[in-house]
C-alpha cells in the first residue's frame, strides 16, 4: 500500500444534472478523503468532453428534469458510453442518484410518452406516470441496508472505529421526489429495502439499485450528508480496487453531526410509509 492514497472522482454533466443540491455528494467524497488524508481530485465531465478510460476512480451524476436527462443521452452515447461501460464492467464505482440513476438503466420512459434510451450500465427500466404507472413519488425515504452490504461497510473501518459507541447505521436516509418509476432486471439487487416512503416505484418495496461497484439510489438530500458510512463505502470500494488490496480499511472518524441528523431522519419519519 502506498504511503499517501489517491482518488479522482468524476462529476457527469454537472450543467445539466444536479437537482435539490446533489453536487454535496461530491463536497463529502473529496471532504471524507481530506479529512483522512487522501489526495482527492474532483473533475467534472459536460457536454462535448470526452471521457478516457482508465481515469476515474469513482463517477457521479446527479438528479435532473426530465428534459436534461433526455438532452444528455446522444453526448453520452457518443462521447462517454464506451469509456464508462468499460470502467464499471471493470468495478470502477458509480453513484447515480435519481434522475442520474435513471439514465444509467436501459430506457427511461417519459410522461408524455417518449422513450428515451438510457446509458445501459445497470440493467433497469424506468417508466412515468402517463404510462403505466400513475404515481408521483415524493417524500422522506427511509430503507434498510442489506445484511451482506452492512457486513461489508463494518469491514471497512479499521477496529478502533468497529468498536466505538456509536453504531454504524444499518439504515439509508433521505429525500425522493420522481415521477419515473424504476424496475430491476436480471443481475441487479436493490440497493436496500424501503422503510418509509417509496423508493423505485409506487409498490415501495425497495429503494435503489446495485449492479457490481453501480450503485443508483432515489435519495436527494443530498444523499452522502446524512450517511457518512454509504460515504465512506463507496470511497473504500474505490481505493481498494484502485490498490488491489481487499483489506484496505478507513480510518475513524467523528461524524457526530452526521449521525445525529441521521438517527433524527431515522426517529421522525421511519415508521410511516408513503
Ligand atoms: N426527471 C426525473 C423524474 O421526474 C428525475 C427527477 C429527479 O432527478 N429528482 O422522475
Amino acid at each position: 500500500m502506498p504511503d499517501s492514497l489517491t482518488l479522482t472522482l468524476t462529476h457527469l454533466y454537472p450543467d445539466h444534472l444536479n437537482l435539490y443540491g446533489d453536487t454535496g455528494n461530491l463536497i463529502v467524497l473529496r471532504r471524507r478523503c481530506q479529512w483522512r488524508g487522501i489526495d482527492c481530485t474532483v473533475k467534472s465531465l459536460s457536454m462535448g468532453e470526452v471521457s478516457r478510460p482508465g481515469e476515474t476512480d469513482l463517477y457521479f451524476m446527479g438528479g435532473g428534469q426530465d428534459n436534461d436527462q433526455v438532452a444528455v443521452v446522444e453526448d453520452f452515447h457518443q462521447l462517454k458510453a464506451d469509456t464508462i461501460q468499460a470502467d464499471t464492467e471493470a468495478g470502477v464505482v458509480f453513484l447515480g442518484v435519481c434522475g442520474g440513476y435513471q439514465l444509467m438503466g436501459n430506457t427511461f420512459l417519459m410522461g408524455n410518452g417518449q422513450e428515451t434510451p438510457g446509458l445501459g450500465i445497470i440493467n433497469v427500466t424506468t417508466k412515468a406516470p402517463g404510462t403505466e404507472v400513475k404515481q408521483r413519488c415524493i417524500g422522506n425515504l427511509v430503507a434498510e441496508i442489506p445484511d451482506a452490504m452492512y457486513e461489508e461497510i463494518q469491514s471497512l473501518y479499521a477496529e478502533s472505529q468497529a468498536g466505538k459507541s456509536q453504531i454504524i447505521p444499518k439504515t439509508l436516509v433521505g429525500f425522493e421526489n420522481h415521477s419515473g418509476q424504476t424496475f430491476l432486471g436480471e443481475g441487479v439487487e436493490p440497493l436496500a429495502k424501503t422503510v418509509a416512503g417509496f423508493g423505485n416505484n409506487a409498490a415501495a418495496e425497495y429503494e435503489g439499485a446495485r449492479y457490481k461497484n453501480v450503485f443508483g439510489s432515489y435519495m436527494h438530500g443530498s444523499l452522502l450528508p446524512k450517511n457518512p458510512h454509504f460515504a465512506d463505502y463507496l470511497i473504500g470500494l474505490a481505493l481498494r480496487r484502485k490498490y488491489q488490496d481487499p483489506t484496505l480499511t478507513l480510518p475513524p472518524l467523528a461524524d457526530t453531526e452526521e449521525l445525529e441528523a441521521h438517527h433524527y431522519a431515522v426517529a421522525r419519519y421511519g415508521s410511516t410509509r408513503g
